[in-house]
């Protein structure tokens, strides 16, 4: 008789299943996870409320969730580096390592891409809001610390990697749009990086209130005070970075006048919709308009900043919901003026 696990399955918009998902046995390099944390991300929000954003669409029920830690119950044959018993944060990506873009070296462009619950290839990559996970040892990276804190090591990698598209951030003054969860991370990573002064703007009070309370200068609630950042906007623009976070090209086309000449834009949050932006301003101000994707090296980083405690994601963390609830929590995960990060347990 194979195995069953509890799992959280996406079948369409709003219909989301807690319901047995087959446990397969642990294959050789492989641990057999139980999973005890996962955090609720903006992807899998818009697989729960659209069935999936821009062109990627649901097209079988796929179990949700990317964000997870847990503890390791058992060890696959040749598995080292990792012991039953260890709490482990999972990376959800696991390229080929043969593609062309594995070879040259950017892992998160692979072609064949398995990431944990994303509708991207057909089938589909399933998740890991699940009770019992089997990964690839690598996956599997030791965390000391609470489960809690270590589901954050996904989120926290996208935007060290979006920091990494930033260029030398010592020194620099920084721009964030949107303070959602990856919009705070990106703040916090910002400094960490050695920015001197970060700057927020977002729809919602109850949201800048988070990034004030993890260091930001100054945030501005742009649905009250449309035009908030025409201050910096003096003498061609006051920013060295800005971290586009929300996907809104209305955010996007305002950070073009306030970044400096030469500066650099990450655009990181995902709109899926074609957007216009002031493009003169791009060329007479040579800006670089950079994209960032997913993460690779930075996970390993993630989860050592989190074990030291350099950065505290405490005030992130919304709410902690068990896999029962998942609808629930799903419900206010989607709640801007309520949520931040929520968890599941399982
Ligand atoms: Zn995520
Ligand atoms: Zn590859």
């Amino acid at each position: 008789m194979t195995e069953t696990a509890q799992a959280a399955v996406i079948h369409g918009p709003h219909d989301l299943r807690i319901q047995p998902f087959a446990v397969p046995a642990t294959g050789a390099g492989q641990v057999r996870v139980r999973v005890r944390a996962g955090g609720i991300c903006g992807s899998d929000l818009h697989y729960f409320h659209k069935g999936g954003f821009g062109t990627v669409r649901l097209r079988e029920p796929m179990v949700l969730g990317h964000e997870v830690a847990g503890v390791v119950e058992e060890l696959g044959a040749g598995v080292s580096g990792v012991a039953v018993g260890d709490t482990v944060a999972i990376n959800p990506s696991l390229p080929c390592w043969d593609c062309r873009f594995c070879r040259l070296g950017v892992p998160n462009q692979c072609l064949h891409m398995r990431f944990y619950g994303s509708a991207m290839p057909f089938p589909h990559i399933q998740g890991a809001f699940r009770e019992v996970l089997i990964c690839d040892a690598a996956q599997a990276v030791p965390a000391a610390m609470p489960v809690e804190r270590a589901a954050f090591a996904e989120p926290l990698s996208v935007c060290l990697h979006a920091a990494r598209q930033a260029g030398n951030l010592m020194g620099a003054r920084v721009l964030v749009t949107g303070a959602g969860p990856i919009g705070i991370l990106c703040l916090m990573a910002a400094r960490l990086a050695g920015a001197r002064e970060v700057v927020a703007t977002d729809l919602m009070d109850a949201t800048l209130a988070v990034a004030r309370t993890v260091g930001a200068d100054r945030t501005h609630n742009t649905r009250e005070a449309p035009d908030a950042l025409a201050r910096y906007a003096a003498d061609k623009g006051h920013f060295d970075a800005a971290f586009e976070c929300s996907g809104s090209g209305a955010a996007l086309a305002s950070a073009i006048p306030v970044v400096r000449p030469g500066g650099t834009i990450v655009q990181v949050g995902l709109g899926g919709a074609e957007t216009a932006v002031p493009l003169n301003l791009i060329v007479a101000k040579e800006i670089c308009l950079r994209g960032t994707f997913r993460f690779h090296a930075e996970f390993a980083h993630a989860v050592d900043i989190l074990a030291r405690g350099a950065l505290d994601v405490a005030p992130l963390l919304t709410g902690i919901m068990p896999l029962a609830a998942a609808t629930a929590a799903f419900e206010l995960a989607s709640d801007r003026g309520r949520a931040m990060k929520v968890l599941l347990t399982f």
